[in-house]
């Protein structure tokens, strides 16, 4: 039997490609998912416990349950214009979940955690490549969200020995090559998926939101980094955290920025469909660009991204798109 590990928000886009990776490589998973965004038949031979962070019962019986030797945490709301819409709801999930989930961990004497952040955490970048160092004003309740359990878990490393590492994505894109999961958000409000979308008329056309930013071609710059490559660091966070105390970042992204125009561009080649858009105004929350420079999680966690390229990364996600197996354009 391998190592026993929770991962929250498993039936999800990034946790589903999680536990795959986890089972792959001997350990045994266990789902925790309220499935609001997650979809049951994303989990496949693992336990799936449908609940909620905000029900500490649930949480409670959970850790008796089991005895975890680590967990992850990808179990949060994550679409920026919603965010500001309304705060109320993100921060009660992603702040007062992530902290029952914290302190059932603590009852339970469980002190490995593996916490989803974001570059939004960033807020507007000072300069052209954002290394962990760079100052931190996120410019949504989404971003701030997740710099507020960031500081959590700096506090909990003190009092409270619990070990950390938080990753701090860039954009994550792409599906895994067994053509089993692959993003399926309702509604879905994130580029490449959009774009797939509108290729395959399951929308009228890709809305681009805003053309008048300070960047090369006026629209929003994001580094894509495919979702097997996010969970790849994750399994390497745990061997880091076998001889470290406290808690420690990471970003997770290629160090390229591609312009939305370039990414409508790029999944015109790789679908050959002249994918129709129209631009639209800005949505709220946007920073005009966010690129990463992952040299830490390189050098320190050894971890090498192996699909980089951004059309490699559509592709994968063409392929998803054209056959989903679950989710609102499944056909199910
Ligand atoms: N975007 C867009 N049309 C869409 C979805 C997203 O123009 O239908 C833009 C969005 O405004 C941002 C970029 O694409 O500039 C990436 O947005 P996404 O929601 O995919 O990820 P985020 O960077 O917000 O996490």
């Amino acid at each position: 039997m391998g190592k026993k590990v929770l991962v929250c928000g498993g039936a999800g886009y990034i946790g589903s490609h999680m536990v795959r990776q986890l089972v792959e490589s001997g350990f045994e998973p266990i789902v925790f998912d309220n499935l609001s965004q997650g979809h049951a038949a994303a989990v496949t031979g693992v336990p799936l416990v449908r609940g909620d962070l905000l029900d500490p019962a649930a949480l409670a019986e959970l850790f008796a349950a089991h005895a975890f030797d680590a967990v992850y945490h990808f179990a949060a709301l994550i679409a920026v214009g919603e965010s500001v819409i309304a705060p109320d709801i993100y921060y009660r999930n992603n702040v007062v979940g992530a902290l029952n989930l914290l302190d059932a961990m603590r009852t339970a004497g469980v002190d490995r955690f593996v916490f989803s952040s974001t570059a939004a955490v960033y807020g507007n970048p000072e300069t052209e490549l954002i290394a962990e160092t760079h100052p931190q004003t996120p410019i949504n309740p989404y971003g701030r969200s997740k710099r507020m359990m960031e500081q959590v878990l700096e506090d909990y490393g003190r009092a409270f020995g619990i070990r950390s590492v938080i990753f701090r994505y860039f954009n994550a894109a792409g599906a895994d090559p067994s053509g089993e999961i692959g993003e399926a958000h309702d509604p879905e409000t994130h580029l490449v998926p959009n774009v797939l979308l509108a290729a395959l008329g399951a929308r009228e056309g890709l809305d681009i939101f805003g053309d008048d930013y300070d960047t090369r071609d006026g629209t929003c710059v994001r580094d894509y980094i495919h979702v097997n490559d996010i969970a790849s660091a994750h399994l390497a966070a745990l061997d880091w955290m076998e001889t470290r105390d406290g808690s420690h970042v990471f970003n997770l992204g290629n160090g390229n920025g591609f312009t939305n125009r370039e990414v409508l561009e790029a999944a015109r080649r790789v679908t050959g469909i002249d994918i129709p858009y129209r631009i639209g105004p800005r949505r709220d929350g946007d920073a005009a660009t966010l690129v990463a420079d992952s040299t830490r999680a390189k050098t320190l966690l050894g971890w090498t991204p192996k699909t980089p390229e951004i059309e490699a990364i559509i592709e994968s996600a063409w392929a998803w798109h054209r056959a989903p197996k679950y989710g609102p354009f499944s056909g199910a």
